[in-house]
This record gives C-alpha cells, sequence and structure tokens, in this order.
C-alpha cells in the first residue's frame, strides 16, 4: 500500500464503525491484511453475506453527488442482507479510484458514515486501487432464523411491499434528464432522492412468518417474478392496490403512467415478502413500528399451466397489456450500451 492509500484510509475510512457487537468481537479491524471477527459472535446465528458493486456510468451517472453514491453503495448491500430475513453488521469497500480527489473522497465517506450509523454496521477492511470510479462493498449479517428464501413462497399467501413503489423509477428518468440536458437540479428532490438515497427496510425475519422475500430493485413485476419462478407458483396482483406516493402521481402525466412506474420502475430497494393471511395483521404492526408501510397487493395461487402468462397476473389486464409493458421493463441505464 502507497503512502497516498494509507491517508486515505486513516483520513476517511478508518473511523466507519458503528456496529456495537461487531466491534466488541472484533478482534482486528482495518490495518492488518484481513479483519477477524471472532467465532463467538456466530454461535448461535448464521453467517449470511453478500456483495454489489457500483461502477460509474453502468449504475450511476458522472454527475451523482458523492455523499448520496456513498449511501447507497451501502443501502443496496443492507437491502440484501434484509431481503434475506437477517440484520446487517459489518462490510468491507473496495474503492476504484480514477485520481485522488479530496472533496470528493470527504463527501463519499460522509454519505457511507452516515448510512454506516443509520444501519448500526461497521467498515472492518476494504481495497483501494486505480482504475475508472467503482465501488464494491461486500456485507456480512447473521440471522438465528431460517433464511426468508425467494422459494418459500405458499399457496393461499399474501403478496405484499414496503413503503411506495416507481419513486426512484421516476427519479431516474429525471437525473437522466438532468445529466444529458445539464439542466439546473430538479424541483422533484423527494423522487430524486429515492433514487440517489433509498432505504433499507430492515427487520422482517421467518420469525415474523414470512414465506419468502425480495428486495425490489429491477422493477416489481420483474422482482416478484423471481419468487413465483423459484416458488413453482403464480401471483395474482390487484394493481389499484399498489402503493404509489403522492409525489409520484403529481410528477407523473396520468394514472396509468404513474401505475408503470410502480410495475416496471426499478432501484426502489423496497421489499416484496409473501405470508399466509393470518400473519397479515401482525406484520403490519411490525413494519409500522420500524418506521414504514406494508401494503397488501395480491395473492399466491398454484400455477395455472394452461395460461399464457404463466406466472404473474394483473386483474383487470389482458395477458397481451401485461406483456408489452413487461417488455419496456427496467433496465440498468448503461448496461445494454
Ligand atoms: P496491502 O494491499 O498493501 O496489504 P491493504 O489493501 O491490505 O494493503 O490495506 C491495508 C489495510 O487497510 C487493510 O486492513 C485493509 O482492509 C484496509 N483498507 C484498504 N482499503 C480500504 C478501504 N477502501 N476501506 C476500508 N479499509 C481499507
Ligand atoms: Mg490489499
Amino acid at each position: 500500500m502507497s503512502i497516498e492509500e494509507f491517508d486515505i484510509i486513516q483520513r476517511y475510512f478508518s473511523a466507519i464503525s458503528f456496529h456495537q457487537e461487531a466491534n466488541a468481537a472484533l478482534s482486528v479491524a482495518i490495518g492488518d491484511d484481513a479483519a477477524v471477527l471472532h467465532r463467538t459472535l456466530f454461535t448461535s446465528a448464521d453467517l449470511v453475506v453478500c456483495a454489489d458493486t457500483l461502477c460509474e456510468g453502468t449504475h450511476f451517472f458522472p454527475s451523482m453527488d458523492p455523499f448520496s453514491l456513498g449511501i447507497k453503495a451501502l443501502v443496496v448491500n443492507v437491502s440484501d442482507i434484509a431481503s434475506m430475513g437477517a440484520v446487517p453488521m459489518a462490510f468491507t469497500l473496495c474503492l476504484t479510484l480514477p485520481l485522488v480527489d479530496h472533496a470528493w473522497l470527504h463527501g463519499f465517506s460522509q454519505g457511507l458514515s452516515f448510512a454506516a450509523k443509520h444501519y448500526g454496521v461497521s467498515l472492518i477492511g476494504g481495497d483501494t486501487t486505480r482504475g475508472p470510479l467503482a465501488v464494491s462493498i461486500q456485507i456480512f449479517g447473521q440471522s438465528s432464523h431460517a433464511p426468508l428464501r425467494r422459494s418459500g413462497a405458499k399457496a393461499g399467501d399474501l403478496v405484499a411491499v414496503t413503503g411506495t413503489l416507481g419513486d426512484a423509477g421516476a427519479g431516474f428518468a429525471i437525473a437522466k434528464n438532468q445529466e444529458l440536458t445539464k439542466a439546473k437540479p430538479s424541483k422533484d428532490l423527494f423522487l430524486l432522492n429515492r433514487f440517489h438515497r433509498p432505504q433499507a427496510r430492515v427487520g422482517f425475519s421467518a420469525v415474523d412468518g414470512c414465506h419468502a422475500c425480495i428486495d425490489i430493485s429491477d422493477g416489481f413485476l420483474q422482482d416478484l417474478e423471481h419468487i413465483c419462478k423459484a416458488s413453482g407458483l403464480k401471483a395474482e396482483i390487484d394493481p389499484d392496490a399498489l402503493p404509489l406516493s403522492p409525489e409520484l402521481q403529481a410528477y407523473a402525466n396520468s394514472a396509468e403512467s404513474a401505475l408503470h412506474y410502480g410495475l416496471i420502475g426499478g432501484e426502489d430497494y423496497e421489499l416484496c415478502l409473501t405470508f399466509s393471511p393470518e400473519n397479515r395483521v401482525n406484520l403490519e404492526k411490525k413494519a409500522a413500528t420500524l418506521g414504514f408501510k406494508l401494503t397488501v397487493v395480491g395473492e399466491m395461487f398454484e400455477l395455472d399451466t394452461q395460461a399464457y402468462n404463466q406466472y404473474i397476473c394483473l386483474k383487470g389486464w389482458t395477458d397481451s397489456a401485461l406483456q408489452t409493458l413487461r417488455s419496456n421493463s427496467f433496465q440498468h441505464f448503461l448496461k445494454t450500451h
């Protein structure tokens, strides 16, 4: 490691540590060749691990402010741990930088620190290299219960989502327009923030009666289909039940357009859960104590193999209308270029 890299880690990253349990169990953190989490931390829990990388130009626009990027890079990882019904604890950060820009590093590390504090997770190590800007985080969580898998849904389960859907998709459209036209920052701050600074919905687990869960990163219909396929079931969704924010409804040209954002817009990082109807009230109460809404939007059924669209049907929609909408489904903006 060069003196410059050492300086970057000391100045910006060595203090990002808020998870007391992880901290207490950290035999070795930043500064050695590897971090060591003491075995006592995992005696009664499973270790849950995942990673996500954000590359400039593929996953975020070059103009994205570094504070938001610090938040988003961590939140997308926390969200994956939450959707497994686990609790996040610690993470590593692999940062690829084109140059050493102290203003950028300051903003980024402040955003990262803000999110780390919010979710109570500790930065325990990483790597710092030169190259096109990319932020890669690996996160470690723990769970004392069975994991919430995509394959866990049962026929008769209700399908529910947290928060509101489609806001980040609209925020993306606004951000893209700003990027292309170099327009002044938009007034639609709520929607832009929902795209740039998502929130992870940590707190549900199998103990609450949840059967299956996924976080909505690629759009509600696309991610729900993962649950359907993995569980071998069909979902019937009531489009009128979809939770859409007043901000999205004001932004969209029509009720139909707002609904489309809700159905196929990506990057909301809300959760889609399934559970049996008798657990509904308790789960709604739990969501309220966690500070967000849980809305039932449909139900899981046995697969009807004769149907044209076998995995998802939308009440009041023809299969061909659904197919047309889904062919416009969200893709990361530069992935296909
Ligand atoms: P070297 O590759 O020369 O061994 P390292 O890359 O291992 O140096 O870095 C030394 C220490 O700094 C390690 O503890 C490593 O985990 C930590 N570290 C490096 N980059 C980061 C980063 N971006 N965020 C947090 N810790 C980092
Ligand atoms: Mg190294």
